[in-house]
C-alpha cells in the first residue's frame, strides 16, 4: 500500500443497486473539490445540502445529498466528501468518475483498499483493533459476531489492552528506577509488592484471554466434517442440523459425489460443516468421479477442527471404518455418531471411550440431534458466561498468548533468591510489545499493510 497522503475518492457502498450510494473523498483539504463540483456554492460542515451533481459540461448526472465534514472531525481525520446519489452501479460509476475528473489536477486518485480505515488509524481516530473490528462488523455472519464488533470498534477492548498496558509500563518504571540504584535491589521485590502487581497484570490478561477466545469463535467459527461409509446418513444428519433439504438425500450408496457445505450457527457460532463423498476403499470397483470426490474428501478431514464420523447403529463399524479411523489425523477430536437408532432400538443418548465420545441418534427422526448440538458447543469451548466478548483475530490471540509467556518469564525471575532484575525487566518489556501490537502503538508497518489491504474499496 502506498504512503503517499494524495487525496482520495471511492465508492463506499457495497456494488449492486440500492435505494442509495455514496461516493466518498477524503483529503487533507478539499475546498478544491467542492470547488470543482460545485462552483460558487459554500457547502456547510456536517449540513446535508440536496444539490444537483453535474459533469464537467452541466449536464445533470444525478441529485442528492452532499455532505461536507471539516478535518479533523470526520471518519479519516481529514476533510471528507460524501456524495448520496442513487444506488445504481453505472449512476455511481459516472458520479465516481467525475470527482475523479474534478480532482485530478490536484492529484485526487481512486482510494485503495481499506485505505480510508487506514487514514484513520494513521490519524489517531481509531485504533487497530478498532480498525479491524470495522472489517469484521462489516463482515460479521451472525448477530452475536455483529455484537462483539461493534464492543470492539467502541474501543472496549482496546480499552482493557491498555489497562495491561499501562500496569506493565508502571511495573517497569519501578524495576527500572531500582535498576540504577543496585544496591536497594536486595529487597525490591518486597518492598514494591512488585509480585503482588505482576499477579494482579496476568490474572486480568487471563479474564481478556478467554473473553477474546470465547469471541474469537464467533468470528472463526468451527469446521466440521461429516465422514462414514455410503449410505450412513451423512446428508440427512447434514439437513437435521441445517433445519433445511441442502444435501441430496437417496437411497443409493454414492450419491453424495462432490461435497455440500452449509454454515449454520448454534448460539452465534458459525459451524461450517462440510458433507463428504463416502468414503470407500480405493481398492473397490470405482469410477473416477467417485475416485476424485474421495480425495477430496481427505483434503477436507484435514482441515476440520472437529470430525463426525458416522456409522449405523444397526450394523457396526466395518473394515472400511476401520481404515477410515485409522487414517483421521491425529488432535482432531472425534465425534462417534451412530445413526438409524429409530431401527436399532437403542435410546438417544451420549458414551465416551478412551478415543471418541459416541453418540446415538437418527438423523431422519430428528432424535438425539440437540445432543449432537450440545456437544459440538462443548468441543468449540463455548461457554455461557453472559460476559460481554471481544471479537479478537488469530492475531490478537497470539499477542495475548505471547505477551503472558513473558509475563510468567518474569514472575520466574522474581521467584529466584537472586532477583534477577534486569531479566525481570527485560520480560517485561517484551510483554509490553506484544500486548501495544494489539492496538497498533507498536505495529511494524508491512503489518499494517496485510492488515489494510484486507479491506474492500471504499473502506
Ligand atoms: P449418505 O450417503 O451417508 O449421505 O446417506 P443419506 O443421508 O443419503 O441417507 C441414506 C439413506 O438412509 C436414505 O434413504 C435416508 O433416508 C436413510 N436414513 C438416514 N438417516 C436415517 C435414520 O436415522 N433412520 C432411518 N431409518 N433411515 C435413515
Ligand atoms: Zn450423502
Amino acid at each position: 500500500m502506498k504512503l503517499d497522503t494524495s487525496p482520495i475518492a471511492a465508492i463506499a457502498t457495497a456494488p449492486g443497486r440500492g435505494g442509495i450510494g455514496v461516493v466518498r473523498a477524503s483529503g487533507k483539504s478539499l475546498a478544491f473539490l467542492v470547488d470543482a463540483l460545485f462552483p460558487g456554492v459554500t457547502l456547510a460542515p456536517r449540513h446535508a445540502t440536496y444539490i444537483p451533481f453535474k459533469a464537467a459540461d452541466g449536464d445533470i448526472l444525478d441529485e442528492g445529498l452532499a455532505l461536507y465534514f471539516r478535518g479533523p472531525h470526520s471518519y479519516t481525520g481529514e476533510d471528507v466528501l460524501e456524495l448520496q446519489g442513487h444506488g445504481g452501479p453505472v449512476v455511481l460509476q459516472m458520479l465516481l468518475a467525475r470527482v475523479l475528473e474534478a480532482g485530478a489536477a490536484s492529484g485526487l486518485r481512486l482510494a485503495e483498499p481499506g485505505e480510508f480505515t487506514r487514514r484513520a488509524f494513521l490519524n489517531d481516530k481509531l485504533d487497530l483493533a478498532q480498525a479491524e473490528a470495522v472489517a469484521d462488523l462489516i463482515d460479521a455472519s451472525t448477530e452475536a459476531a455483529a455484537k462483539s464488533a461493534s464492543q470492539s470498534l467502541s474501543g472496549a477492548f482496546s480499552q482493557v489492552v491498555h489497562t495491561l498496558v499501562d500496569g506493565t509500563i508502571n511495573l517497569r518504571m519501578l524495576v527500572e528506577a531500582t535498576l540504577d540504584f543496585p544496591e536497594e535491589e536486595i529487597d525490591f521485590l518486597e518492598k514494591s509488592n512488585a509480585r503482588g502487581q505482576l499477579a494482579g497484570i496476568i490474572e486480568s490478561l487471563e479474564n481478556v484471554f478467554r473473553q477474546a477466545a470465547q469471541g474469537a469463535l464467533l468470528r472463526e467459527g468451527l469446521n466440521v466434517v461429516l465422514v462414514g461409509q455410503p449410505n450412513v446418513g451423512k446428508s440427512s444428519l447434514l439437513n437435521a442440523l441445517a433445519g433445511a433439504e441442502v444435501a441430496i438425500v437417496t437411497p443409493i450408496a454414492g450419491t453424495t459425489r462432490d461435497k455440500v457445505s452449509e454454515t449454520i450457527q448454534i448460539e452465534g457460532i458459525p459451524l461450517n460443516i462440510i458433507d463428504t463423498a463416502g468414503i470407500r476403499a480405493v481398492s473397490e470397483e470405482i469410477d473416477v468421479v467417485e475416485r476424485i470426490g474421495i480425495e477430496r474428501t481427505w483434503g477436507e478431514v484435514g482441515k476440520a477442527d472437529v470430525i463426525l464420523h458416522l456409522l449405523d447403529a444397526n450394523l457396526g463399524p466395518s473394515a472400511a471404518d476401520e481404515a477410515i479411523v485409522a487414517a483421521f489425523p491425529p488432535n482432531v477430536p472425534v465425534v462417534r455418531i451412530w445413526n438409524k437408532i429409530d431401527l436399532s432400538g437403542h435410546k438417544p443418548s451420549k458414551d465416551e471411550s478412551s478415543d471418541a465420545v459416541h453418540l446415538y441418534l437418527s438423523a431422519h427422526e430428528k432424535l438425539g440431534i440437540d445432543l449432537l448440538r450440545a456437544e459440538l458447543l462443548r468441543i468449540a469451548g463455548w461457554q455461557q458466561t453472559g460476559e460481554s466478548l471481544y471479537l479478537a483475530r488469530e492475531r490478537h490471540l497470539i499477542a495475548l498468548r505471547a505477551a503472558r509467556e513473558h509475563l510468567e518469564l518474569a514472575r520466574q525471575h522474581a521467584m529466584q533468591d537472586d532477583q534477577l532484575l534486569d531479566l525481570f525487566a527485560e520480560e517485561l518489556r517484551l510483554a509490553q510489545d506484544r500486548l501495544s501490537s494489539i492496538t497498533g502503538q507498536f505495529t511494524p508497518d508491512d503489518l499494517l499493510g496485510v492488515i489494510f489491504s484486507r479491506f474492500c474499496i471504499g473502506k
